[in-house]
């Protein structure tokens, strides 16, 4: 087996004897194996993108015919591997009859694996995730049927029987994951007569969105924005533009006609949403526009679902994709433009696995298929924007919010001047200002980022503080659920009744609130009020995301009280005042972009508020009101904070003036990972134009049960840091039971 570059041309015939195909497998060899050509292959003869099976080892693989040429740039250029004599080839044993993986793809999978230092395998299954997989046969769906007289109602049950009208037919497993119950639900209504069984048909329809469908009437900057998109994806061809414009401002309206221009055109379309949970509501105005509904890809997908997906995307019959960041990896036969919404998002940033930024392989992606991508945000990031001003990315900004609504107005409560009463955390202001909202028979919501009824329990007799066993990380504890729980691992144990160290009983005392906390001042300050509280914990999928906000939108709420999750894209008519309990919980920590994500985060959360006639409030309880970027919330001036950012970062070469990786060690004892971590700092690179800062204890020193080092690669943005860093590790081994991991361009430094 020979791997790497460059092989001797694919099917060339070597002198000795068989003809040769690289075949790359997803799993983390360093590159392509060799195999030999089946003798009895029908025609065509293989081409590279065929997706074959091989033998490995006893195994049987699936794999794709690869490339001879890799087609990376010099310094991205993988090691090469050693050969196998013709002798030893095994054959490739048969073609699937799948649609083979496009070119552009192919490309892109050895670049992102280049980029990142990851094996290209791993990155491939990426692209090749479930969708390969045999033809099942026809699956039993569950479609709803008339409600038999007496049928028990349960709100279990009424989640299912939403789900099934709405998106039925669906299978038991599909029905009980998106309503976040058991099968034992979906038999039980079954077994009532409440659901029907359907043979389902081995694929949804994919309609063609129709670009003529219902178009909007835009007037002056938003027609103006709408042009240059349309004559951009009309036009094709590689270009980045942001497409910037305060919340409200009808972004969204207004790059969907340039999917419109590329729909025209013939091509397919890709949108990246940073959060899936806010599909629901895309697909809906994506709905009203094109008279159809975009194909979804997600990790929500159910395994049908998925391949049906994958097949279509690769044949052309779904025209639209909008997914998370794994629908970067799909097999689009003719993509014609690339959307990023929210594009400063961090949730773009994949952390497990394969780390990449899809935001930034979203551009890659976009120039191996010769295609526009338009990056839209209303806070962009610091690295988008210089990118702006280096004249790189094309810029069309928005400075109106739509339809004559406002922007809110913004204020800083000062929380030394208005602290709450003693044991609670909202200040009479805004307790006052919220009473008054719902009074008017509007909408408030109180923002905490932080998940649980407390982020620390300790123990007022011994000061004992409640850790995860597994992780440097306190204990969360989750009141409702009566759990502790820790947030980077998922250990969970029962809250203790006594101190576990001192035994005292009653003495564990929550400190500080995450927003279960925060719900129950409210329900005693409001008693009358109808409160919903949104959480990635309390919200099981997308479909009980979709059913609080059109809750909300119905009018059924009078406050929302949310983590993160309420900040996202929601068009919330009837929401007047916008509280954020803590303003300065982000700032913590040291990140490198702790303020600039503060102040995308806030403003994200404050543009929910006064999205239609009547306008909108947002108050921010801190205790830093001077800070800048509190006073960039209040003046709503992100140029000049953006401005200072840059100057901040720039003199030290920090990103996005330079480039940084970070490696992480981690192993199953300390002595491993300091031992590895100390031979990884002897062994670094030198030089004027990078430095290298570690390697110290990770601030998560243990996650998981490992012991974990890092250290940080810093240097000029004209330094290719890749083949830096693979010269470094060639130079270090590590210790048993330890590991490297390598984080380019990282976005946590836990
Ligand atoms: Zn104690
Ligand atoms: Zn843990």
């Amino acid at each position: 087996m020979r791997v790497g570059p460059p092989a001797a041309g694919l099917l060339k015939q070597p002198p000795t004897g068989r003809p040769r195909v690289a075949v790359l497998l997803p799993l983390p060899f360093p590159g392509p194996f060799d195999y030999a050509a089946p003798p009895d292959l029908p025609a065509p003869p293989l081409q590279p993108g065929d997706i074959v099976t091989v033998p490995l080892g006893r195994r049987t693989e699936t794999g794709v015919v690869w490339d001879p040429e890799r087609n990376l740039p010099p310094e991205f250029t993988p090691p090469p591997m050693k050969s196998v004599a013709d002798g030893r080839l095994k054959p490739v044993i048969a073609r699937l009859d799948q649609p083979p993986l496009p070119a552009s793809l192919r490309r892109f999978v050895d670049w992102v694996a280049a980029y990142t230092l990851s094996p290209p395998g791993l990155v491939l299954a990426m692209a090749l995730r479930t969708g390969t997989a045999a033809q099942a046969a026809p699956a039993l769906g569950w479609a709803v049927a008339d409600p038999p007289p007496g049928l028990r109602d349960t709100p279990a049950r009424r989640r299912v029987l939403d789900i099934a009208t709405h998106d039925g037919p669906l299978t038991a497993a599909e029905l009980a994951r998106r309503a976040g119950v058991g099968t034992s639900v979906v038999r039980g209504l079954a077994d009532a007569g409440a659901l029907r069984g359907v043979t389902m048909t081995p694929r949804p329809a994919f309609v063609r969105p129709d670009p003529d469908h219902c178009p909007p009437a835009l007037d002056g900057e938003q027609a103006e924005s709408a042009r240059a998109l349309r004559a951009l994806a009309a036009e094709g061809g590689f270009s980045v533009t942001l497409l910037e414009g305060v919340t409200g401002s009808g972004k969204t309206e207004i790059y969907m006609e340039a999917i419109a221009a590329c729909l025209a055109r013939g091509k397919q379309v890709m949108v990246l949403l940073p959060e899936i949970a806010l599909s629901s509501q895309w697909t809906g105005r994506f709905a009203r526009r094109f008279g159809a509904e975009p194909a979804l890809w997600h990790s929500d997908l159910g395994p049908r679902l998925r391949r049906v997906t994958w097949h279509a995307v690769a044949d052309g019959t779904a025209r639209v994709v909008v997914g998370a960041r794994s629908a970067l990896f799909l097999p689009f036969a003719e993509l014609g433009l690339i959307i990023v919404d929210e594009e400063h998002e961090t949730a773009f940033k994949q952390e497990d696995g394969v780390t990449y930024h899809a935001r930034d392989m979203a551009v890659v992606r976009a120039r191996m298929d010769h295609a526009p991508v338009v990056l839209v945000s209303a806070t962009p990031s610091l690295e988008t924007l210089a990118n702006v001003g280096a004249g790189r990315y094309r810029h069309l900004v928005l400075t109106a919010r739509h339809g004559g609504a406002t922007m809110p107005e913004v204020r800083t409560i000062d929380m030394r001047a208005h602290p709450p009463e003693r044991g609670l955390f909202l200040s009479p202001v805004l307790t006052e200002a919220i009473r008054q909202a719902i009074g008017r028979g509007e909408q408030g919501m109180l923002f905490l980022n932080r998940r649980g009824y407390a982020p620390l329990t300790l123990c007022r007799t011994c000061g004992h503080r409640l850790q995860c066993p597994n992780c440097t990380a306190w204990l969360v504890e989750h009141r409702a659920r009566q759990i502790l729980t820790c947030h980077h691992c998922g250990y969970q144990e029962a809250t203790p009744p006594a101190c576990p160290e001192c035994h005292a009983e009653s003495s564990l005392t929550p400190i500080g609130p995450g927003v279960e906390r925060i719900t129950e001042e409210a329900r005693a300050t409001f008693p009358d009020a109808r409160i919903l509280v949104m959480a990635s914990d309390t919200l099981p999928g997308p479909a009980a995301t979709a059913d609080a906000v059109a809750r909300i939108a119905r009018r059924e709420i009078d406050l929302v009280i949310g983590t993160q999750i309420v900040a996202k894209g929601w068009h919330f008519p009837h929401l007047t005042l916008v509280g954020v309990v803590d303003a300065d919980l982000g700032l913590g920590g040291g990140d490198l972009r702790a303020a600039e994500r503060t102040v995308q985060l806030l403003h994200q959360v404050a543009g929910r508020a006064g999205r239609a006639e009547a306008p909108g409030t947002v108050l921010l309880q801190s205790y830093t009101p001077d800070h800048p970027v509190m006073l960039a919330l209040v003046s709503g001036d992100f140029e000049s904070f953006m401005r200072q950012e840059a100057e901040q970062r720039r003199p030290g070469f920090w990103p996005p003036f330079g480039r940084l990786a970070a490696l992480i060690v981690s192993a199953d004892t300390p002595e491993a990972a300091d031992a590895t971590a100390r031979a990884l700092g002897q062994a670094a690179p030198r030089g004027d134009s990078l430095q290298v800062l570690g390697p110290a204890p990770a601030p998560l020193a243990i996650l998981r049960g490992r012991h974990r080092r890092r250290l940080l690669l810093r240097t000029r943005r004209e330094v290719a840091v890749q083949p830096l860093l693979r010269q470094w590790l060639d130079r270090v081994t590590p210790e048993r039971g330890a590991r490297i991991d390598i984080d380019i361009d990282p976005v946590s430094f836990l």
